[in-house]
């Protein structure tokens, strides 16, 4: 059996039962690591020593009959932009190169106490701006599925390394769809919880009022488990919501009986590649078949969402990246006379083309005599989205669209076309925008061999509802095809 390729629920059963060892899984993980990243190149740095570290504590604990959880002694990877302390942590960018986090993360902790073993940090979009892994400052990482397609973004290596077996499952963040998408296109489960639901303390910032923390995994059990463990209140997260965390995986019974499941009219047709909507469709019908009732409904300010988010994210963006200046974290540019030429020349050397681009759309956005114009106009469409959403969610319990309009698409294909590429997110970005929870699910495989992925969207603080349909879905689906790798 390969151990690299089971699901966490999978391995902690036999883990308990002595069947195997965290080390042979964490071996074998790294092995599958050593095998297919020259290929995939999901990560941009490895912690095989902690890891192998981590491995042998959680085998000590089995061993005395007292594991910490489902997560005890699982392989898990990170999206590196999670703050690791000791360990190099660039957000993908040439600006962070040389950056090493002097303290974990909450989501990283939480992980540590739950005795998961970290493997290493997955390559990404430069932080966190794109679509398809393509704006790393290091390399792209490329599909599993098909290695001249690209894997999605910006969680591209989080979610190509969870497709190829070169770890359990991982952890990614996602602003305008960067879990779901790359999810969708690499035919893993990724959710995207609730603004809130998962500190965002120790992530380094993109667009502050629009990211989440979520996981990546093999299937929605694994889902469950994983955002059981990061979700909840985080003193050090002033915006982390102080609710309680639901028993996530004891509430998956798949039981969606009279449930009703809203299709939205502006999700499907135009734009959306015919054999995508077919397989969403199809999921519909699956659940359908499960006894929920699919109901037509609206989002008519659907239109407005992606120029909305190309306000507001680069607004917060361009705030966020001021601290990078060169004096403070990472890199400093060489040789340059004066503080004015140090900050110009650390910040044009240490962007990419994509950052740049969105330092100045938000730096334009905010500036005085614009604000209203452009900032405070997307502040109300915000508004207008999410009350759509919430008239939808009257009518319906959950929303099911596609989680993007195309299969992974070829490398290169949209990079020198940033409109091309915003539109990726069409699907998933009203989600951030109204701060509800949201999770891709493979539903089937195109004709050239790629997955799809189903976009559920629940209400605000629902996962276990978002999980549960999920849940009821990938029963009633059955096993999908493997990633040939
Ligand atoms: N692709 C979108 C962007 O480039 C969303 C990215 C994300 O969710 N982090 O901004």
């Amino acid at each position: 059996m390969k151990l690299y390729n089971q699901t966490i629920h999978k391995l902690h059963t036999m883990l308990k039962s002595g069947e195997t060892t965290s080390t042979a899984i964490t071996e074998s993980v790294f092995s599958r690591i050593d095998e297919v990243d020259g290929k995939v190149h999901s990560y941009l740095t490895l912690t095989r020593d902690q890891a192998m570290e981590a491995a042998g504590k959680a085998d000590d604990r089995y061993r005395k009959g007292d594991p910490l959880g489902a997560l005890d002694g699982i392989p898990v990877g990170v999206k590196d932009i999670f703050l690791t302390e000791g360990v190099r942590t660039t957000a993908g960018s040439k600006i962070l190169d040389n950056f090493v986090a002097p303290y974990d993360g909450t989501a990283i902790s939480l992980l540590r106490q739950a005795g998961a073993v970290i493997t290493g940090k997955l390559n990404m979009d430069e932080f966190a701006m794109g679509s398809s892994t393509e704006n790393s400052g290091f390399f792209p990482t490329c599909n599993p599925w098909d290695l001249s397609k690209v894997p999605g973004g910006s969680s591209g290596g989080s979610a190509a390394a969870v497709a190829a077996g070169e770890a359990v499952c991982a952890l990614g963040t996602d602003t305008g769809g960067s879990i779901r998408q790359p999810a969708s296109h690499c035919g893993v489960v990724g959710l995207k919880p609730t603004y809130g639901r998962v500190s965002r303390y120790g992530v380094i910032a993109f667009a502050s009022s629009l990211d989440q923390v979520g996981p990546l995994t093999r299937d929605v059990t694994d889902c469950a488990v994983l955002l059981g463990t990061i979700a909840g209140h985080d003193p050090a997260d002033s915006t982390s919501a102080d609710l309680p965390v639901p028993d996530y995986p004891s509430l998956l019974t798949g039981d969606v009986e009279g449930m009703t499941v809203g299709l939205p009219e502006e999700y499907f047709g135009q734009g959306i590649e015919p054999g995508v909507e077919e397989l969403v469709r199809r999921a519909a019908s699956a659940l359908e078949a499960r006894g929920a009732r699919l109901v037509p409904v609206s989002l008519p300010s659907t239109k407005y969402a992606v120029a909305t988010y190309y306000i507001i994210a680069p607004a917060e963006a361009s705030s966020n990246l001021a601290r990078y200046d060169g004096v403070r974290f990472g890199v400093r540019a060489a040789d340059t006379e004066g503080l004015i030429e140090m900050y110009r020349r650390t910040r044009s050397q240490g962007f990419g083309p994509e950052v740049k681009r969105r330092i100045m759309l938000g730096t334009f956005a905010l500036s005085a005599g614009y604000y209203d114009a452009y900032y405070g106009k997307a502040q109300r469409v915000r508004t207008m989205i999410r009350r759509e959403m919430d008239e939808a969610f009257a009518k319906a319990d959950i929303l099911l669209s596609p989680t993007a309009p195309t299969p992974a698409f070829p490398l290169e294909d949209k990079i020198d076309d940033p409109l091309q590429m915003y539109l990726s997110d069409i699907c998933t970005i009203p989600v951030n925008i109204a701060g509800c929870a949201a999770l891709s699910v493979p539903c089937g495989i195109t004709k050239d061999g790629l997955p799809v992925g189903a976009h559920l969207i629940s209400p605000a603080f629902k996962e276990d509802l978002l999980l549960n349909v999920a849940y009821a879905y990938e029963q009633e689906r059955g096993p999908l095809t493997e990633c040939p790798l």
